[in-house]
């Protein structure tokens, strides 16, 4: 359970001192303790990128594994303007009602463009932001989606650790965020907006075919039939789509995060999944394979990291790269040159 004695408001640019002045294990007590300040420098630790931070980061999150994986993992996406802060914040409202504890993470593609956020400002959520038993962290700024998906997923194993029981991962329907999301959580929910009809076409079939359920927002006012048509059209669609789970049927409902309507619908439809998956074996099984991926996609970062990081490499490539212009090697050759080059 978090101590509640730890909790506040956080401020994502408060300062918490240096990351590092806390040894792994210190760290690793605190944050199993529900200790907010050392959350706080974990979390700092896993964003950032200097080798003798990730040697750290890694010591740490490995002797808080024990104590991960016992949240409900949330994914919520949808384009900027349906409604997302609006819903994360009252939906969160209700389950902290409810007695959860519920952390909010963002990955946000805009950030690594503009070093700015759509989704990091706290005023978005004005309810979790002052709740001592809510926490809600902007998107980390970083290079490459890779980089900000590896430290969403290590804060969520932090926030798990700490003892929150629900986290929600949010991120703005653009570019690989969505599936980067997918690929973290347990439960994936899109909101779309009223007034599908032709737009039901210019949805990304693979968003569709990646929601564990569809909801239309702002079903409220002038807008409330015509969502209620389009959950229908999209209940519809759902039907002859592909499905990720053989044990659960996606579906649509229409919702207002504005007037609290169809929220509970959506936390029923999140905890009733979790049981039928359990039941039989795909939750555990979704969750090793994720896993699985996740240690994949490090391996694929680091050696990466170890090519690109390397002056002499950087411009072995370079001097390849206008061979290649030249024409005076073939882009394989080149490449295998390179290769050979890092294995050294
Ligand atoms: P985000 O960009 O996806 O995070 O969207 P916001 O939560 O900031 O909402 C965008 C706009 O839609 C704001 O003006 C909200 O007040 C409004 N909005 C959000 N949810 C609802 C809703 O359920 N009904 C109505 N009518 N408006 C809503």
């Amino acid at each position: 359970m978090i101590s509640s004695f730890c909790f506040g408001t956080m401020h994502a640019n408060q300062n918490y001192g240096p990351a590092t002045t806390l040894s792994a294990e210190d760290l690793t007590t605190q944050i199993l303790e529900g200790r907010r300040a050392a959350l706080a420098r974990a979390i700092t630790l896993v964003e950032s990128t200097k080798p003798d931070h990730r040697a750290k980061a890694n010591a740490l999150l490995d002797s808080l594994y024990h104590a991960t994986g016992k949240s409900v993992r949330i994914g919520v996406t949808g384009l900027p303007g349906v409604g997302k802060s609006s819903f994360v914040d009252q939906f969160g409202a209700n389950l902290l009602e409810e007695g959860h504890s519920v952390a909010v993470l963002a990955i946000d593609p805009s950030s690594q463009r503009t070093g700015g956020s759509i989704l990091g400002d706290k005023t978005r959520m004005q309810r979790l932001a002052v709740h001592m038993n809510a926490f809600v962290r902007p998107s980390p700024s970083g290079k490459t989606l890779g980089g900000v998906a590896r430290a969403t997923r290590e804060t969520m194993l932090l926030c798990e650790a700490a003892g929150f029981d629900v986290v929600i991962v949010e991120t703005v329907g653009v570019g690989q965020s969505e599936s980067a999301v997918a690929g973290m959580v347990d439960f994936f929910l899109a909101l779309l907006l009223p007034g599908a009809g032709d737009e039901l076409q210019g949805i990304k079939k693979g968003l569709i075919e990646m929601a564990d359920m569809i909801a239309i927002n702002k079903a409220d006012s002038d807008l409330e039939r015509q969502a209620s048509r389009t959950a229908a059209d999209y209940n519809a669609a759902l039907h002859i789509l592909s499905r990720g789970s053989e044990n659960w049927t996606p579906r649509s409902v229409a919702i207002s995060a504005r007037e609290n309507k169809g929220l509970a619908e959506i936390w029923a439809a999140v905890q009733q999944h979790k049981t039928i998956l359990q039941k039989s074996g795909e939750f555990d099984a979704k969750r090793r394979q994720q896993a699985i991926t996740w240690m994949h996609d490090l391996i694929e970062q680091q050696l990466r990291q170890r090519v690109l990081g390397n002056p002499e490499m950087l411009r072995t490539i370079a001097s390849a790269e206008n061979d290649v212009r030249n024409g005076t090697i073939a882009p394989g050759a080149a490449a295998d040159q390179i290769i050979a080059l890092a294995a050294t």
